[in-house]
């Protein structure tokens, strides 16, 4: 970065800064990743410059003969990766591509069913404060009661009762498997578009650990930046019967000219999706989530369903007498970065709940395995214990530190993932 560090000082001073804190503090914010130094160069490269609107073959402006091909490339990957008919590579990142979908198979005010925000939704699935639960008609379903899993009788009912266009299958919260062949069902017997978001869990789905959606769902929609290791963006994959509405909805719809530099970087992450050490790595994320859910069960923690499936825990930090604030609080200041969050019909409020998220993307990328996961546990109950304890918090966070030295992330390193590569 020696043009930046000459031109930019501060501006470089601050990067240095951030490489630093992403590789001293163990990561568990389950939606976050290290990508390859790989699809951090495609990212920052000259297709930063060049305008493309339109898709490959069909541009408005010249010049294209390079672009139509990065283009190309990152729509045939996902297409084989995913098994999928049609792909769009230009959603700017999830949210837009899942208004996207809705401009395609909706007219405003159309029903719109997804599952409730605290139960582990996204605000993007209809949620009031998102334009999605404001130009269409958002209607609910919610996990059981008792098993605070996905219900999906109670969801067919919902669905015949309020007879949706768009039933929206996914989440951001939920640390089991999701039956996508039961949603086909659903949608099929109510005559809804079915939409699966798969925005967490794509790295799970290409590596074999969790169901496709591919098969029962007319769109899929994701987020390129979390499981699936790329730069930060969405896609789209959908039958080809949708593709116009599709490629009509994200340009010229929603969006303006593509970030190539983007869709050349999702090229490479897709690239390295489709190698056989990618199964190995999600197979590594789901492993490592459950040994972690394991050691913080042992440890008193109550846990959201009492464990996981995939990649995500949620902890019910009240069962150790703490706010989901006043754990990740601590966490954060013993170094170890998660967020709060609601747990299914959570008594408190969405800025102070009950629930701590965490995950294992991050942690597995930079080679930890099962003896890592029984230390972060560890880690995470000696903070809880230390609350309120300054002192305490900064000898845990030293010795988080310590123990990140020995794992290296991907970045400025080998692209993908290796097991036990940290220690060196
Ligand atoms: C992260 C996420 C999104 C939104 O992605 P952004 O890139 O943050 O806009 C959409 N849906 C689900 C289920 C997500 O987890």
């Amino acid at each position: 970065m020696s043009a930046l560090r000459d031109t930019d000082p501060a501006l470089y001073a601050l990067l240095r800064a951030e490489e630093r804190r992403q590789f001293e503090q163990i990561r568990l914010i389950p939606s976050e990743n290290y990508t390859s130094s790989a699809v951090i160069e495609a990212t920052a490269s000259v297709l930063t410059n060049k305008y493309s609107e339109g898709y490959p073959g069909k541009r408005y402006y010249e010049g294209q003969e390079v672009v139509d091909q990065v283009e190309g490339l990152a729509i045939e990957r996902a297409k084989a990766l995913f098994g999928a008919e049609h792909a769009n590579v230009q959603p700017y990142s999830g949210s837009p591509a899942n208004l996207a979908v809705y401009v395609a198979l909706c007219k405003p005010g159309d029903t719109i069913l997804g599952l409730s925000l605290p139960h582990g939704g996204h605000l993007t699935h209809g949620w009031g404060v998102s334009v999605t639960g404001q130009f269409y008609k958002p209607e609910r379903y919610e996990v059981h009661p008792d098993t605070h899993r996905l219900d999906y009788d109670a969801i067919r009912r919902k669905a015949l009762e309020v007879r949706p266009r768009v039933i929206v299958a996914g989440a951001t919260a939920y640390p089991r498997t999701i039956d996508f062949e039961a949603f086909g069902a659903i949608a099929r017997e109510v005559g809804a578009y079915l939409l699966c978001d798969i925005a967490h869990i794509a790295g799970l789905v290409v590596g074999g650990v969790h169901p496709s959606p591919v098969p029962h769902a007319d769109v899929v929609s994701t987020t390129t930046h979390k499981t699936l290791r790329g730069p930060r963006g969405g896609l789209l994959l959908c039958r080809e019967a949708h593709a116009k509405a599709i490629d009509k909805a994200v340009f010229p719809g929603l969006q303006g000219g593509p970030h190539e530099h983007t869709i050349a970087g999702l090229a490479v992450a897709l690239a390295e999706a489709a190698q056989p050490d990618f199964k190995l790595y999600a197979r590594a994320i789901v492993d490592n989530a459950k040994a972690l859910a394991e050691a913080l069960l042992e440890r008193g923690f109550r846990l959201v369903t009492g464990g996981t499936d995939n990649h995500l825990i949620l902890i019910d930090a009240t069962s150790k007498g703490a706010t989901g604030k006043e754990l990740s609080r601590a966490m954060a200041l013993a170094g170890l970065e998660a967020n709060m969050n609601t747990i299914p019909f959570d008594p408190r409020k969405p800025f102070d709940p009950s629930g701590v998220r965490i995950g294992t993307p991050s942690v597995t990328s930079r080679g930890m395995g099962a003896p890592e996961m029984i230390a972060i546990a560890d880690f995470i109950a000696r903070s809880n214990e230390s609350r309120g304890d300054p002192q305490a918090l900064e000898r845990i966070r030293l010795e988080v530190a310590a123990m990140c030295r020995a794992f290296r992330p991907p970045v400025g390193a080998a692209a993908l993932y290796i097991p036990g590569r940290g220690a060196e």
